[in-house]
């Protein structure tokens, strides 16, 4: 059974090959079309760099219908986060790809590396906003709150 995934991307350095972070997102959209259908795919917008991070970051949002569990779709982003050459660092820090899975359509997920939804989505106007593009309508199953009512909040 298919099962809907609300994707956050980021991005603030850039890649030998594809160049600004914007184009790294752009690459990534087609690029994840190995783990599912994207259905969805916000515009992506800039925004400023946060905690230890130092360059601006690009960031967009995609909604992906895939035959995966939460598990190993996490594995397939992770491997794609590598692929596009982050390394392992400090959490918030500069990274190639960040790639985080924000909402499903299956509800809470939570497990030792996996938490869904997103803990801090609620609070980053540079998730919500992307998101709010192409899934206004879908709904935090722990505030009870929409994507859109979450983002008028911020
Ligand atoms: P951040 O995205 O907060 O900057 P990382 O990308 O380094 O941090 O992720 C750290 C860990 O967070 C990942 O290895 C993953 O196991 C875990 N994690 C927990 N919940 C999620 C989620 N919903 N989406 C993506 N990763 C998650
Ligand atoms: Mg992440």
């Amino acid at each position: 059974m298919s099962s809907s995934y609300l994707i956050a991307l980021g991005s603030n350095r850039r890649h030998p090959i594809y160049g600004r972070p914007r184009d790294v997102l752009r690459a990534v959209m087609e690029e994840l079309a190995a783990l599912g259908t994207v259905s969805a795919r916000a515009p992506i917008i800039d925004s400023a760099p946060m905690g230890p991070a130092q360059r601006q970051f690009a960031n967009g949002a995609a909604v992906l219908d895939s035959e995966y569990d939460p598990p190993a779709l996490l594995a397939g982003l992770k491997r794609m986060e590598r692929a596009f050459g982050r390394r392992k660092g400090r959490r918030w820090g500069d990274r190639v790809l960040d790639l985080d899975i924000v909402l499903w359509s299956g509800g809470e997920w939570q497990s030792d590396e996996l938490t869904i939804p997103h803990v801090d989505f609620r609070e980053r106007d540079f998730v919500l906003s992307p998101a709010g593009a192409i899934a206004g309508d879908w709904r935090d199953p722990v505030s009870g709150l929409s994507v859109r009512q979450l983002a008028a909040r911020i």
